[in-house]
């Protein structure tokens, strides 16, 4: 039967394509589309905007995308295999879907876009934090995006929204709570995927601030929460010796006293902190 889009269940594509999925390539796909539907909902309104999407596959997301009203999709998969899949999906949408068959790290994709532009993927978990870290560190700010919804490991979903005061919060929650709104908008279940993974997933929702949280100089920041979480179990004044001759009178001036660990420094404090160290 075909589904509401006309086009074939996503079984049925896989079998016609051969596309078996390939763990190298972090293939795990999504074939229901009423759960795709649903990820691409909590991307935001999508008729004004590009999206682009990361690794389509058999194109299951790609579809809810669509069938969502994306003004246009760009889906960047490097596996050649995926092209005839997805070209009958761009025939069943007119003028909506450019599909690039080449690998994410290395192509320039804002050259295919027109603003505004969200980020929807469920993402080769084998790439997923190496692109949100790009995304979140471009050379200027705002970046090219207005929001990234994206499928991580639940585990690793975690980390970027984690407080203060646990074992998940490190550099990737300080890196994604300064620049953006972070939230876990899913959980989904080893079974929702195909073939299914060893671990749980999640969709994350992160969107973007006009402007980081609390001032700081993103290089300066970027150093001092380096070092302080390279050490983690140590005081601050002895992970953070390195990083200022005079270390403990920054750590006064920003307000945070030298006893404390990493893990209970909120991003304002790293932020103050970078500011004191940044001040000389
Ligand atoms: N979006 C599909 C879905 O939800 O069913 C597939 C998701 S699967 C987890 C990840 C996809 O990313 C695969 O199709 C894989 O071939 C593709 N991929 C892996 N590495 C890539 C890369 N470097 N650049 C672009 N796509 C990549």
């Amino acid at each position: 039967m075909a589904a509401i889009d006309g086009l074939p269940p996503l079984r049925a594509v896989i079998a016609t394509h051969g596309l078996s999925a390939k763990k190298s390539l972090g293939q795990n796909f999504l074939l229901d589309l009423n759960l795709t539907a649903k990820i691409a909902r909590q991307a935001g309104d999508l008729s004004q905007c590009d999206v682009l999407e990361i690794g389509p596959g058999p194109g299951g997301l790609t579809r809810g995308l669509l069938a969502e009203g994306a003004r246009r999709v760009l889906a960047v998969e490097k596996d050649a295999r995926c092209m005839a899949a997805l070209a009958e999906i761009a025939a069943a949408y007119p003028g909506r879907l450019e599909v690039v068959n080449a690998d994410a790290l290395t192509l320039d994709a804002t050259a295919h876009l027109t603003p505004p532009i969200r980020v929807v993927a469920n993402l080769p978990y084998n790439i997923g934090t190496e692109l949100l870290v790009r995304w979140l560190t471009p050379p200027a700010w705002p970046p090219f995006w207005e929001s990234l919804t994206l499928m991580f490991q639940k585990e690793v979903a975690e980390r970027i929204v984690a407080q203060p005061g646990g074992k998940a919060y490190g550099r990737l929650a300080i890196l994604a709570q300064w620049r953006t709104e972070a939230k876990i908008v899913m959980t989904l279940p080893p079974e929702a995927f195909t073939p299914p993974p060893k671990i749980h997933s999640a969709v994350v929702h992160l969107a973007r601030r006009d402007a980081p949280l609390y001032p700081a100089d993103p290089a300066v920041l970027s150093r001092v929460v380096a070092a302080a979480f390279n050490q983690r179990r140590k005081m601050l004044r002895a992970s953070l010796k390195g990083v200022a001759p005079d270390i403990e009178a920054k750590l006064h001036a920003a307000g945070l006293a030298p006893t404390m660990r990493a893990e209970e420094v909120s991003v304002e404090g790293f932020c103050a902190l970078a500011r004191a160290v940044a001040a000389g």
